[in-house]
């Protein structure tokens, strides 16, 4: 990599960084020598110029996240081993099986890579940059994926996430999209082309499994459903009827695909394109799971005051329509809002219901979406399984 500059601490600033943290907050930097651009490469040093580490320089609050602790410049070879390690311990945790072979390959700061995710699906990987030094780096870190899996891989795909709803394209090969992929034996189309994110939410692959052993006989609403996920395992699993409600179109579309292609029947496991809110207006007793599942209420701490009132305002409808002895599977995937404070928020919306309510389980990201214990924002997703007599 080449080194475009160098970024000095102000004295006493170098702690968080020795501590692994990636993320270099502009009110600590003393000096900065070069004329950077964003996505340059620079070398991280302490007041009085020992090197703590390298990384990717973007003008803002986060001035440089850390890509490497090392004295040593990165090298060539810096992110084929990154990716290797990265491939090597989703190998050892049993992530990819003959039952699934979808997950996230590399989480951003959970894998050494602040502002870089890429999944794979099934041979095909998506490469989504959260930052300009990500952007900028594509075309090494295709041919790093391309080293790390051969012949396993058949293409890769990027999104920049910089850009809203931008397209993408193919940096290397081609594949036809939707791709069928397999997650515990149950069948998805995924779009990268078209679709949310990178195409599918893998980090809710246990939560679903989780939910499938709660699904015999019961009537099940999966609301913010996506492509269906919850649906098709909940289906799978028993349920006596199924309800997938999403905001989108095309999103409704892809359910309905998923349910067929599972052997499920649509028309029986019915399809809302609808606002969650509205479709719950009138719906008392009718379910006895429900799962709530909404898009990040909060993206910046600035809005985390209205996303409190989002999740209050969503849990308690699902809590006072739920049928007695109802479950419900609730998420929320804002960074900003973390374990305790959406705990707290649900705690007040089962106060203002009045009904008895037991937390069943904590649930979260899975070992595919990891955090790295020195930096506790990579934890995002979020989730209770509550009981409601
Ligand atoms: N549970 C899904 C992922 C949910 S992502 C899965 O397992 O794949 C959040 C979804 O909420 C998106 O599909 C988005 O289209 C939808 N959405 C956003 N606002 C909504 C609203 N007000 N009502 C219903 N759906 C909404």
């Amino acid at each position: 990599m080449e080194i475009k500059g160098k970024i000095t601490l102000k004295k006493g600033k170098e702690t968080s960084i020795q501590r692994r943290h990636p993320w270099l907050f502009s009110g600590a930097i003393e000096h900065i020598e070069g004329n950077l651009t964003d996505g340059d490469w620079v070398t991280v040093m302490q007041a009085g110029g020992k090197v703590l580490g390298h990384g990717h320089y973007q003008k803002g609050s986060i001035t440089v996240r850390l890509l490497s602790f090392e004295q040593e410049l990165p090298g060539p070879g810096f992110y084929t081993a990154k990716i290797s390690t990265a491939a090597k311990q989703r190998a050892n945790i049993n992530i990819q099986s003959s039952v699934t072979n979808a997950y996230r390959l590399i989480h951003g700061e959970g894998d050494g890579l602040p502002g870089l995710i890429t999944d794979l699906y099934n041979g095909v990987a998506v490469v989504q940059a959260h930052s300009h030094g990500m952007h900028h780096d594509r075309m090494i870190i295709a041919a790093a994926i391309k080293e790390v899996f051969g012949d396993n891989l058949s293409a890769v795909f990027y999104k920049n996430q910089a850009i809203p709803n931008s397209k993408g394209e193919y940096l290397l090969g081609m594949a036809a999209v939707p791709h069928t992929i397999l997650e515990h034996n149950h069948k998805f189309l995924v779009d990268w082309e078209e679709g949310q994110k990178t195409g599918f939410f893998l980090d809710q692959r246990e939560n679903r499994l989780l939910l499938g052993s709660y699904a015999m006989n019961r009537a099940v609403l999966n609301t913010f459903c996506y492509t269906g996920g919850f649906s098709v395992y909940a289906a799978q699993a028993g349920a006596s009827l199924v309800h997938s409600v999403d905001a989108s179109e095309r999103a409704m579309e892809m359910t309905r695909k998923n349910l067929h292609l599972n052997g499920f029947d649509p028309t029986q496991h019915e399809c809302f394109t609808a606002d969650t809110f509205d479709f719950l207006k009138g719906k008392e007793n009718l379910y006895d799971l429900i799962i709530l599942d909404p898009p990040a209420f909060a993206k910046h701490k600035d809005s985390k005051h209205q996303a409190m009132r989002g999740y209050q305002r969503l849990n308690l409808e699902a809590i006072q329509k739920i049928r007695p002895g109802g479950i419900i599977f609730t998420f929320s995937c804002s960074q900003v809002v973390d374990r305790q404070l959406f705990y707290d928020t649900v705690v007040s919306s089962a106060i203002q219901s009045g009904r008895e309510i037991k937390v069943l389980q904590h649930i979260g990201q899975p070992g595919d979406h990891p955090v790295s214990i020195y930096h506790r924002e990579g934890e995002y997703l979020k989730g209770l399984v509550l009981y409601v007599s």
